[in-house]
């Protein structure tokens, strides 16, 4: 190839990474104001009893409105609020609006939130925890934390130490993406938690894979030897439900018992039901 087309491709590679970097500049102002424009919102996703099908809690799931790009997935921003510390504030407001939403609601179900890693390691969260459920007036047993096993990574004694912190609120502890992190059986013998959350991979699989089966059926049983329950997530299919009621999994959420959505709407399904 000539030297002139060697030339105009790098330029051509310039060009885009330069509109990346831009781009990607724009992102991180808007989401430092996102904030106070009030572009963020809420939906809840339905937790459930695999045996019964009743309905136990909601996990909040963040929703950013993009006045220019729509709704942009937590997927692409909640690793740049970690990395420009926009997540304190973000996490703040999830917590203080999940907990403030759910004390309207008919039925009193358990409330799932989300806690970064950044936040749990830069933020007083049981300072910041008996704030918010004193301002809401939620009962700590209607909270749970969810965690992924990242947070543990820095310094295991500290946040062994501002977990008990939080369970002496009374407030839950779940551990999420169970299976896809690091350290799984460590962190589930020193840590206090009071479900496992397995991850959607695995129960997506489960249909077609006898590896995912057996990986599901492993869990399940060391959640029933250390006494702790087992939340399925990703639970898309009629199917995986079933096989998820045979192998005696607690509890499942996924698209098949209920996409996230909006509370207006969540609370109407409530009252309907109850
Ligand atoms: P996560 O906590 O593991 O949440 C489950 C994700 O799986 C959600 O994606 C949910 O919409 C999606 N999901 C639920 N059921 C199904 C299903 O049947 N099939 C498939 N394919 N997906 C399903 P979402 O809402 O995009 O959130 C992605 C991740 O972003 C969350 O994973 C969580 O790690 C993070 N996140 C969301 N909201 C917050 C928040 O308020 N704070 C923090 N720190 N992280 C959040
Ligand atoms: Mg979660
Ligand atoms: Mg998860
Ligand atoms: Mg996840």
């Amino acid at each position: 190839q000539s030297k002139t087309d060697l030339t105009h491709r790098i330029s051509f590679y310039e060009a885009e990474m330069e509109r990346a970097i831009l781009e990607r500049y724009a992102l991180v102002q808007d989401l430092g104001r996102a904030l106070d424009l009030g572009q963020f919102a809420l939906h809840y996703q339905v937790q459930k009893c695999v045996a019964t099908g009743e309905t136990v809690g909601y996990e909040a799931l963040l929703r950013w409105r993009h006045p220019r790009e729509g709704y942009i997935s937590p997927a692409v921003f909640i690793p740049i609020a970690e990395e420009t510390g926009h997540i304190i504030a973000i996490g703040e407001w999830v917590l203080r609006t999940a907990c403030a939403e759910a004390t309207t609601w008919e039925l009193p179900h358990r409330i799932a939130v989300n806690l970064s890693p950044v936040q749990f390691i830069n933020a007083d969260i049981p300072g910041l925890l008996q704030n918010v459920l004193m301002e809401t007036g939620l009962p700590p047993e209607r909270l749970d934390l969810e965690i992924t096993e990242s947070t543990f990574i820095a310094d295991k004694a500290k946040a062994l130490h501002v977990l008990r912190q939080i369970k002496a609120l009374g407030v839950s502890l779940s551990i999420d993406d169970f299976g896809v992190g690091y350290s799984s059986f460590d962190t589930l013998r020193s840590f206090p938690f009071d479900k496992i959350k397995i991850d959607g991979c695995f129960t997506r699989d489960a249909e077609h894979s006898s590896e995912a089966r057996a990986i599901v059926r492993s869990v399940l049983a060391l959640g029933r030897s250390l006494g702790i329950p087992v939340l399925a997530e990703g639970v898309e299919t009629g199917e995986q439900l079933a096989f998820l009621r045979i192998e005696g999994c607690v509890e499942a959420q996924g698209y098949h018992l209920g996409r996230p959505a909006p509370m207006d709407r969540k609370r109407t399904a409530i009252a309907l039901a109850g």
